[in-house]
């Protein structure tokens, strides 16, 4: 009955993390998946969210439906976070936003939705990319190509991107990183945002912005910048966007899909359409995480807390990139590492060959992905000297 089915051999990130997690050596550092932990190695439960839960716990409510588009407090908030509460598009009603099962949910729906109404147009991802997007916009239909990006050297390659975009027929889709690419840990700068947001205006691509690590990089609002912008250009947006690190709420999936239109009008016939496509999908979103980040943007004190907690996750990552790069200098002079603290968020692209990769893994129980992605949130006060002295093994 099922011979015919093609084996999946897992994948590469969730797969290093149960290998990971059978390893018995007690020195074992997981750098490889995705998470924040704190200087204890621990996931973070944020004190923000903490009193947000407490609060609700206190009066226990028949847990209802959500629509299909979400909590409408959550919405909201998604969009003041996003967008800057007193973003003139919002007030004219032309940005339209659901809630998703996390950013992997909104990237999903965004991509059935825009394989439905623009059926002839392709994909690009920049290279590289967090796999899954090509995974989510292939699994949507689409056919998925790659546009340049990541130079070793200058961090973005600037001028082979742009010249990409440049040939590129209207309406193809391109997913960009508003902040923290992963797995690269190289953004752009403001000025060429500008200019890259210019040449989608004039080619008349459309900008579907991923933002995961909104407040690791600069600020909640300078890492919105991009988004921002674009809205200011009147471009087609669309924006996933992921509470799952910031909120430290990775289970609860709480995530939302933006997209901004050029009026009322239209954004109407479109949000109608995103709560159909919701409707096939999973007809509603789960809705505990949604409660307790709207609680949490709502409430001006919670908010200023969270606002501080994320800022010192940011700090921390800093801290650590700040710390390896002040090792590794003084262990290989000769060779450059200001990369470290160049790149921003919680992923650094180490440089390091897969041969390197392995033997961290096989030698040093350091894991990383085999692209040579580090997380650098998984790095703390105990293991930091380890890992560096690991890293200055391999790169001798
Ligand atoms: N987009 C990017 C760039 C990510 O790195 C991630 C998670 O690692 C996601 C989306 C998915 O977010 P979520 O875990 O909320 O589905």
């Amino acid at each position: 009955m099922y011979r015919h089915i093609e084996y999946y051999p897992g994948d590469p990130i969730l797969s290093l993390v149960e290998t990971f997690k059978n390893d018995p050596r007690p020195e074992k550092v997981n750098l490889s998946i995705g998470i924040y932990f704190d200087d204890e190695g621990k996931m973070p439960v944020l004190e923000s969210v903490r009193r947000a839960e407490t609060a609700r716990a206190a009066t226990p409510a028949p847990s209802p439906y959500l629509p299909m588009e979400g909590l409408d407090a959550y919405r909201s908030a998604v969009q003041h976070l996003l967008f800057g509460k007193d973003n003139p598009a919002l007030a004219q009603g032309r940005i339209v936003t659901v809630q998703t099962l996390g950013g992997s949910g909104a990237l999903k729906v965004g991509a059935d939705f825009l394989h439905r109404w623009f059926p002839e147009v392709r994909a690009y991802v920049s290279d590289p990319t967090w796999d899954n997007h090509r995974g989510i916009f292939e699994g949507a239909g689409f056919e998925v190509g790659t546009y340049p990006y990541y130079d070793p050297a200058a961090g973005v390659k600037f001028d082979e991107m742009t010249a990409f975009f440049n040939t590129l027929p209207e309406h193809s889709v391109l997913i960009l990183h508003p902040c923290c690419h992963n797995p690269t840990g190289a953004d752009m700068s403001e000025q060429q945002w500008d200019e890259v947001l210019h040449i989608i205006k004039t080619r008349k691509l459309i900008p579907f912005m991923d933002i995961a690590y909104q407040g690791f990089g600069g600020d909640l609002d300078s890492d919105a910048y991009a988004v921002r912008k674009a809205v200011e250009m009147e471009l087609p947006l669309f924006v996933s966007n992921s509470f799952s690190k910031n909120l430290s709420l990775y289970g609860e999936r709480v995530g939302g899909l933006s997209v901004v239109c050029p009026n009322k009008e239209e954004a109407d016939l479109v949000f109608g359409q995103l709560k159909f496509t919701v409707r096939r999908i999973y007809s509603s979103p789960p809705a505990h995480g949604a409660y307790i980040a709207a609680d949490v943007m709502s409430s001006p004190e919670l908010y200023a807390l969270w606002q501080n907690e994320v800022y010192m996750m940011r700090d921390r990552i800093r801290a650590m990139r700040q710390k390896l790069y002040g090792v590794l200098t003084d262990r290989i002079p000769d060779r450059d590492f200001t990369y470290f603290i160049k790149q921003r968020g919680m992923f650094s692209y180490t440089g390091l060959s897969v041969e390197q990769v392995r033997r961290l893994r096989d030698e040093f129980a350091v894991y990383l992905l085999d692209s040579g992605r580090m997380c650098v949130a998984g790095l703390n006060a105990s293991n930091i000297a380890y890992v560096a002295r690991a890293f200055a093994e391999v790169l001798k």
